[in-house]
């Protein structure tokens, strides 16, 4: 969640801007080459795509996270990125842009990330979970806790088929992602970085004009900063990125805009 929005309420809608927003479709609204959300010229997968990935944004939970589904235009194989709840929202997107799912990514272990995952993977046929980093594993291990805590039904412990941790790299159709640890928001949390497409899930890490959050158990300010500043922006200014909650940007905005970092 966002250090800005201390109060759910809060929180901008991210369909606000839709003009007709009661038959907006939440999330063809969102479904986007990954390149078309930065300036310059497109680069290309070197592994298999002949296409860029193209994405789309679901928002779950009372929390609005982004889930992201990620996919190969060509193949409609694909990931879904943090699917933290309202598992029937991210099904019919699945459903209507017609993909197969391979597997589950998870960026960090909060609720309105993580809660969903064990249920998702019930319900697909026992997909692989890949993430977070192990230090997020006192977070996977009170889902069901937090579920209660926050009066959110449906929220189940889940355990990942394969931990990240830094420098490993995991792969979505084809495209490879880097993975960088990157604590402070939680212990554990990875950010995933595909260098071809110039492009990035950050999960709670950044957002456009604020970070994390760090005052949950285990946040850490001086860590999540240090990581911001020694990991985040060097990948360079012209790297995209969707974020946990809210809008798109760009690393290089951040840098040079984010009061938190600037
Ligand atoms: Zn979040
Ligand atoms: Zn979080």
């Amino acid at each position: 969640m966002p250090q800005a929005y201390r109060n759910l309420r809060d929180a901008p809608h991210p369909l606000l801007d839709c003009a007709a927003q009661a038959s907006c479709n939440s999330f063809n609204r969102w479904t986007f080459p990954l390149n078309s959300a930065r300036q310059g010229t497109q680069t290309l997968g070197k592994t298999h795509a002949s296409m860029p990935l193209k994405a789309a944004i679901v928002p779950v939970t009372p929390f609005q996270q982004n889930c992201t589904l990620l996919w190969d235009e060509e193949t409609k194989q694909g990931a879904v990125v943090d699917p933290g709840g309202d598992l029937d929202r991210i099904d019919a997107a699945i459903k209507k842009i017609g993909l197969t799912i391979e597997k589950i990514l998870l960026t960090h272990g909060h609720i309105d990330h993580a809660g969903g995952a064990a249920e998702f993977k019930a319900t697909h046929g026992g997909l692989p979970i890949e993430g977070p980093h192990p230090a997020d594993k006192v977070l996977l291990d009170g889902l069901a806790a937090q579920g209660l805590a926050y009066g959110l039904s449906g929220a189940r412990n889940v355990t990942p088929d394969r931990w990240l941790n830094e420098g490993d790299t995991v792969t979505v159709a084809g495209a490879t992602f880097s993975v960088l640890h990157c604590p402070g928001h939680s212990p554990g949390s990875v950010v995933l970085f595909n260098a071809a497409q110039r492009f990035a899930l950050v999960g709670d890490v950044l957002f456009r004009g604020s970070i994390g959050r760090t005052d949950f158990a285990y946040g850490d300010h001086d860590a999540l900063i240090e990581a911001i500043k020694t990991k985040l922006f060097p990948l360079g200014d012209d790297v995209a990125f969707i974020c946990g909650h809210g809008p798109m940007s760009t690393i290089g905005d951040e840098r040079k805009t984010n009061p938190f970092v600037a």
